[in-house]
C-alpha cells in the first residue's frame, strides 16, 4: 500500500478543511482551488487510482457520487451547476495517488477541459 497525503487525510493524522466524514468517505476543501467552490471526496480506503478500483468497490463507488453531490448541495453550488471530475493516472493530470473525486462550482465550468 503507497501512503500519500490524501491517506494521512482519510486517518485523521494531519488537518484538512473538512466538509463531511463518515466511516467509509472524507470530504475536504482542496487547498489550491480551481473554482470558488472546490472540494475533494476521497475514501478512507487506499485505492491509488480509478484503474485499479475493483468489483469490490462497487458499492464505495458508488457512495462517492452520493456524497459529491451531498457537499455540492450543502455548498450551494448544485442549483448552478458543479462539474465531478477524477483524473486517472498522471497523463490525465493525477498528482495524489489516493482515489479522489473532484467538486468544482461556483462560477461558469468551460468544455472540453483542457
Ligand atoms: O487530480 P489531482 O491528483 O491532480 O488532484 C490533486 C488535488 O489535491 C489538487 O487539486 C491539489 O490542489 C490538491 N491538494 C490538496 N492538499 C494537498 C495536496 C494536494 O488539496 N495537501
Amino acid at each position: 500500500m503507497t501512503d500519500t497525503i490524501f491517506g494521512k487525510i482519510a486517518r485523521g493524522e494531519i488537518e484538512a478543511d473538512l466538509v463531511y466524514e463518515d466511516e467509509d468517505v472524507v470530504a475536504f476543501r482542496d487547498l489550491n482551488p480551481q473554482a470558488p467552490t472546490h472540494l475533494l471526496v476521497i475514501p478512507r480506503k487506499s485505492i491509488r487510482t480509478l484503474s485499479e478500483a475493483g468489483p469490490e468497490d462497487a458499492e464505495l463507488l458508488g457512495k462517492l457520487l452520493l456524497v459529491a453531490a451531498k457537499v455540492a448541495e450543502q455548498a450551494g453550488i448544485a442549483k448552478g451547476g458543479y462539474r465531478t471530475v477524477i483524473n486517472c493516472n498522471a497523463g490525465a493530470g493525477q498528482t495524489v495517488f489516493h482515489l479522489h473525486l473532484h467538486v468544482l462550482g461556483g462560477r461558469a465550468l468551460q468544455w472540453p477541459p483542457g
